[in-house]
């Protein structure tokens, strides 16, 4: 099986390294050419272009930062689909909305490419890992035969349902992440305002059983004041953008959501989008 992996960001770098590492027949292409990548003393072919990189592949797996990233290089101006073998699978794995990965899959059918939504739970640290979980839409019998090279790169394979349903799942996953990361910055400078040492609540309260987990994570950081992005505030604010256009189009009123996009804005607007979503903290500081 030939492989190829279009993408490399923070996330697709360390996914195609996963699957160098396991002796993939492979090839990757990053639009913009990057120095350094983690390739050397590999089999991995580096593609020069988009056809290069796609006109032998069995499997495609991308990872692009937004939708209109998604569309431009594969149904957009870059029309990639046309250049795929027929039959060919296309896993995208990028954090697009449901309905935007239904497109996807009709536009992929008009050149017989089988398509699936596959966005996976985990930042770089469980890609570099192989621990991302992979919440999958799309036919069982399609996500049978992908489901070795995702193995390499996750611990989880997660068919959630028919296309889109991954990337729905998604969704669900990442808004709880945007507001709980939210929350948890404004209880503990309103602590801190009270006059509880703020690094005594950053000890504490990811402990107690109202804090999400991934909090004591994120507590370090704030404590060292390090923002080193491991998942972008830009695509933060991007998925909460996602979210709110899915609810309109489901009809379904998003409260909590929306109020929590526009916070993540004004973060984004402030220059933050290149720092990790944690940030949110800096910002709500900087502004209290
Ligand atoms: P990133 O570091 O910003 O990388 C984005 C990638 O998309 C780069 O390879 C970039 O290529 C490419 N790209 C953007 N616009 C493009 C275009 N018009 N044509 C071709 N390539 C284009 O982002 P990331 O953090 O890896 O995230 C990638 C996706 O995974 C996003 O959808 C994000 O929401 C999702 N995600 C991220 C995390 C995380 O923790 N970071 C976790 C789960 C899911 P260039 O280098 O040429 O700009």
């Amino acid at each position: 099986m030939k492989i190829t992996f279009i993408g490399l960001g923070i996330m697709g770098t360390e996914m195609a390294s996963n699957l160098a590492k396991n002796n993939v027949n492979l090839t990757v292409y990053n639009r913009t050419a990057i120095e350094n990548l983690p390739f050397k003393n590999t089999n991995v072919t580096i593609a020069d272009s988009l056809e290069d990189a796609v006109k032998d592949a069995d499997i495609v797996f991308s990872m692009l930062s937004t939708p209109k990233a998604v569309e431009e290089v594969f149904f957009g101006q870059e029309k990639t689909l046309s250049l795929m073998k027929k039959n060919a699978i296309w896993a995208d794995c990028s954090t697009v909305n449901p309905s935007f990965s239904l497109q996807a899959a009709k536009e992929a059918a008009l050149y017989q490419i089988r398509f699936l939504d596959a966005p996976v739970s985990g930042s770089k640290i469980p890609a570099k890992n192989a621990e991302l979980i992979f919440f999958v839409g799309g036919d069982a019998g399609v996500v049978k035969e992908a489901t070795p090279y995702m193995n390499m790169m996750g611990k989880e394979i997660l068919h959630v349902g028919d296309t889109g349903k991954g990337a729905s799942l998604k969704m669900l996953v990442n808004m709880m992440l945007a507001q709980s990361m939210l929350i948890f910055a404004e209880a503990v400078l309103l602590g801190d305002k009270m006059g509880i040492s703020k690094d005594f609540l950053l000890d504490l309260l990811p402990n107690l059983p109202v804090s999400a987990p991934f909090t004591k994570v994120k507590a370090a950081s704030i404590k060292n004041d390090n923002y080193d992005v491991q998942f972008p505030l830009e695509w933060m604010h991007k998925d909460l953008h996602l979210a709110a256009i899915t609810a309109y189009e489901v009809n379904q009123p998003l409260y909590i959501a929306n109020l929590t996009k526009e916070i993540f804005a004004e973060a984004n607007k402030d220059g933050m989008g290149r720092l990790d979503f944690s940030a949110i903290f800096k910002y709500l500081e900087k502004t209290k």
